[in-house]
């Protein structure tokens, strides 16, 4: 196939079009944040429609609307420079832009490095896609199986035999679906071995499938589960009520309790109840993890006892494993030592790996019962599903995900562990660490705020998230607020033991510990002294 060259016209287009883009972000201030006037702009300069014939627009008209009912954009056919202009001087000042700053500490983001932007701008320009495993045709399936292979061993998964079943999301949501899905069948398979039954969810689906093994129910036992879990569970026909709260206590709430996950399995089995476990590793709001130093040898045991399936939700924290070995993180590789046992962990790129959106990771040593799953049957234009698990073997992504059709975001992640490499990671998320824990010993030590979960606890339990509220209840109520109005830096609102807090979650490489540390303490100082004042 002879590639036909976009035509100079085209060619100038889009490199004006990404220099301007460059130009507009760095004519930015310093704000994490766009300006309140930028955002409401940005609404309001929706080109309006042009009312389709006969439509009586009296309505439109009213004000009050204006909140509630954003203008449905023309489609007259603006033409592309006037496009370009609108979106890059309207639209994109109305943007978060979390990727350009140091300091946006909101939800999990992360950023994107420059090397995986212009790796993710590789893909748009190619509009590659990634389907069949067709080594003659294109080389996109070997780079990413090699992005896979990579990652495992960043995360010293052990060698990338173990996880033949592996696979390219859009994210930890979708990966938690692929466990619980992947988990489900292979339960519900332990059952049906014994009773020496064909009948499989995948062919006949749950509720036959449960019928011939005997199964009543399926549970998932976890503590602090995220609520991408829960919407998984339902997605794969489980419900949210299948996820079980097996909490150690309430001062520490995210530890999963093995001795009452013992009991349920143990009770389950008598009355039909098949289950998975989904290890939090770690919970998004405390940032703290389920397990600590030999839990997960115990949890594996036990699994393996009563025909359970582990599940790993390692959207970020399982990155701790790819921190320098040294003392300082010690603390941090024991919530995450033992993850290599589980059946299938989730991880996430689009956070601390900071390759662009929409990147997740989904990794499972039961390659034929993902396969079952996720193949295409009676296809024959497809390659067909496989079967071996050697290394050497590519499954063809479509047979093994959600979509059958998808992007190439395995070329960002790919020049991604090329260009940093195990170290270059390794100080990249160390800095992470080392400025939630700035930030988290400032407010154990202020007399104005207070450090959450747990006071008492040793900074080495922090690995990016800190969580805490303002002493004086009037300003805690306001604290978010007050933090995001400086445009310096931003963080998002939860609540912990029922009352607000602020989480902040540090996920960018473009983090300096000591610029930030001072930045962020300077902004809190003024928080509170604006407050008295
Ligand atoms: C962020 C997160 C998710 C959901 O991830 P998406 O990438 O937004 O789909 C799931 N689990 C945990 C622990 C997370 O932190």
């Amino acid at each position: 196939m002879a590639p036909s060259p976009p035509s100079s016209a085209d060619a100038d287009f889009l490199s004006d079009a990404y220099a301007r883009l460059r130009q507009t972000v760095a004519d930015r201030d310093d704000g994490t944040l766009p300006l309140p006037a930028a955002l409401a702009h940005a609404v309001s300069a929706l080109p309006r429609a042009a009312p389709p014939p006969g439509h009586d627009n009296s309505a439109d008209d009213d004000d009050d609307d204006a909140d509630t009912d954003p203008p449905l954009p023309g489609l007259a056919g603006l033409g592309r420079a006037a496009t370009l202009d609108h979106l890059l001087s309207d639209i994109v000042p109305g943007l978060n832009s979390q990727a350009l700053s140091p300091r946006y500490y909101g939800f999990v983001t992360g950023g994107a490095l420059p090397i995986a932007e212009a790796a993710d701008n590789i893909v748009s320009a190619l509009d590659q896609n990634v389907q069949v495993h067709l080594p003659a045709h294109s080389a996109s399936t070997a780079v990413e199986d090699a992005a896979l292979r990579m990652l495992v061993s960043l995360l010293g998964l052990g060698d990338p035999s173990v996880w033949p079943g592996r696979t390219i999301t859009t994210g930890a949501t979708a990966s938690n679906i692929l466990g619980l899905a992947c988990g489900r069948e292979a339960v519900i398979a332990a059952r049906l071995v014994e009773r020496d039954s064909d009948v499989t969810v995948a062919d006949d689906g749950l509720l036959a499938a449960c019928q011939a093994a005997g199964v009543s129910a399926i549970q998932i036992l976890t503590s602090m589960g995220h609520s991408s879990l829960s919407k998984a569970a339902s997605v794969v026909g489980l419900g949210h009520r299948a996820v079980r709260e097996m909490r150690r206590s309430e001062e520490e709430p995210w530890r999963l309790d093995l001795d009452a996950v013992e009991r349920e399995l143990a009770d389950g089995e008598g009355r039909g109840v098949a289950s998975m476990v989904v290890v939090s590793a770690g919970e998004v709001n405390t940032g703290r993890f389920a397990l600590n130093a030999l839990d997960m040898p115990k949890l594996r045991s036990l699994a393996d006892r009563y025909g359970a399936w582990i599940h790993v939700d390692g959207a970020f924290g399982i990155f701790a494993r790819a921190l320098p070995k040294t003392d300082e993180f010690l603390s941090l590789r024991a919530n995450v030592a033992g993850l290599e046992l589980a059946d299938s962990i989730t991880v996430d790129g689009h956070k601390l790996l900071n390759v662009p959106y929409d990147t997740g990771f989904f990794l499972t040593r039961n390659a034929s019962v993902l396969a079952q799953v996720f193949s295409n049957p009676n296809a024959a234009y497809l390659s067909p599903p496989p079967t071996s698990s050697s290394a050497a073997h590519i499954n063809s992504p479509l047979n093994i995900g959600l979509e059958n059709s998808r992007r190439f975001r395995a070329l960002p992640v790919y020049a991604v562990l090329l260009s940093e490499g195990r170290d270059g990671m390794a100080l990249i998320l160390a800095r992470m660490v080392r400025l939630a824990r700035a930030v988290a010993a400032f407010v154990r030590d202020s007399r104005d705020y207070e450090w959450l979960p747990d006071e008492g606890a040793s900074l080495e339990s922090t690995h990016m998230v800190v969580l805490f509220r303002a002493k004086d209840e009037r300003l805690n109520e306001v604290l978010v607020e007050r933090i995001n109005e400086t445009r310096r830096m931003y963080v998002s609102g939860t609540q912990w033991k029922g009352m607000k807090a602020v989480r902040l979650a540090v996920g960018s490489w473009r983090v300096d510990v000591e610029r930030d540390g001072e930045v962020v303490r300077g902004l809190l100082e003024g928080v509170v002294k604006g407050w008295r004042g």
